[in-house]
């Protein structure tokens, strides 16, 4: 896509005269190396690769996915033919770093120098962690992102130059302001480019809700989030180089969108806090919070990624530990044991079920979910009771605004599915 196109579509999409087409992580009609700045280029892939050319080889902000790359590097070869000096990973997700074996492979058979791969110091520890979940990250991974079977890359390439809160990097005369944020994740880079006026944010800014509650995902953090998304619009950057989805230009818009962002997730660390301040449970608070409508209206904060309830748990989780303030939760018995009672007292796992339809069919899928459960823990061998479950969690994942919890909806009816077919 031509670099001018792809900014005058994305202030299209935030003034709200065109719909914002995100697709997941991605935007229609991605590809193409968009030359956003003279020297500065994007490639939208899973995730974004965003280059910059200096006099020393070419700088690059993430590597993108192992499945990407390649079409990632024949996009970058049409620009340009400099050697790869640096690649900064803006965080270690398995999108943004996998890439960088095909990104190595790439610059060995063009006989140039190593890539110098950079990151925040607690990178290795993220790789290093991977490996000790690679079993449940390959669940995890099969359905937040519906694939047949779990799958998660076991191989990485550590930064070789790590940093804790801020380094600038100065190659071929270009300068690179590198800033650590707690946001996503616990390692994520930012960077100032002072002589582009640019920022490149990685996953900061995705065009939706922040991805700050992703329910399946160790913690993240809201507050330091919104701190950086501050941070950045202090600077007054005229170009927003994200990693997914399309760059973004002018100093106006970047700054609404940061600033945005920032009020969105502010509200929601503010009102959980007060809650949680006031001695509420987190039942209370996940169904009392609210983004202020004017907020939840803005094109590029829908919740079609993650969402605010779960960015909520997470507050949660961050100040006030794992337990809910229920005290029956604080020592459960085992959910089978209460589905067989709570059935004993219906009298059957069927009257559950048949419950579950029924309150399905007024509208309440949160409550019918509860009672589609029990009724198959009940009685695991019914076939009933998993075709009730298979129809509340399809009739879920249908109406779910978000991306996570979709997918999670989607892959339990995909289980009862399966367990029909030997029924
Ligand atoms: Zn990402």
């Amino acid at each position: 896509m031509d670099g001018q196109e792809m900014l005058e579509r994305s202030a299209r999409w935030i003034t709200g005269e065109e719909p914002l087409a995100m697709n997941g992580l991605f935007s229609e009609n991605a590809g193409g190396a968009a030359v956003v700045a003279d020297g500065v280029v994007l490639i939208e892939a899973f995730s974004n690769v965003v280059a910059f050319d200096t006099d020393e080889g070419i700088v690059l902000f993430d590597v993108s996915h192992h499945m990407s790359a390649p079409q990632a590097i024949s996009e970058l070869r049409t620009w340009s033919d400099a050697p790869v000096h640096t690649a900064v990973y803006t965080h270690g997700h398995v999108d943004h770093v996998t890439g960088a074996q095909a990104f190595d492979a790439e610059a060995a058979k063009r006989g140039n120098k190593p890539i110098r791969y950079v990151g925040h110091e607690a990178i290795p520890d993220r790789f290093d962690r991977y490996q000790l979940t690679n079993g449940y990250n390959g669940w995890i991974n099969m359905r937040q992102f519906r694939l047949p079977e779990p799958a998660w890359p076991s191989e990485f390439i550590y930064p070789e130059l790590t940093y804790r809160t801020s380094t600038n990097l100065s190659i071929g005369g270009t300068g690179f302001d590198l800033r650590h944020a707690r946001g996503e994740t616990d390692d994520h880079t930012w960077a100032w480019v002072p002589d582009k006026r640019a920022i490149c944010v990685g996953d900061l800014f995705i065009w939706q809700f922040p991805n700050a509650g992703n329910p399946q995902k160790v913690q993240r953090f809201a507050w330091d989030w919104a701190v950086s998304l501050r941070e950045m619009a202090a600077m007054k950057p005229e170009l927003l180089l994200p990693a997914h989805g399309p760059a973004v230009g002018g100093e106006d818009m970047v700054a609404e969108v940061l600033l945005n962002t920032a009020t969105a997730l502010e509200s929601l660390h503010e009102q959980t806090l007060a809650l949680m301040n006031s001695g509420a449970r987190l039942n209370d608070v996940i169904h009392t919070v609210k983004l202020p409508q004017e907020l939840a209206d803005l094109p590029y904060l829908r919740p079609s990624y993650d969402e605010p309830e779960f960015v909520v748990r997470n507050i949660w989780r961050l100040y006030g530990g794992w337990y809910d303030g229920n005290p029956a939760n604080l020592k459960p018995a085992a959910d089978v044991a209460l589905a067989c009672e709570t059935a004993a007292l219906a009298g059957g796992a069927d009257v559950l079920a048949a419950r579950a339809e029924a309150i399905a069919e007024e509208g309440d899928l949160r409550l019918a979910s509860h009672f589609a459960e029990m009724a198959v823990m009940a009685d695991p061998d019914s076939a009933r009771c998993h075709q009730v479950r298979a129809a509340v969690y399809d009739a879920r994942r249908k109406v779910e605004a978000s991306y996570m919890a979709r997918g999670i909806y989607r892959s339990a009816a995909i289980d009862s599915k399966i367990r029909l077919k030997d029924l």
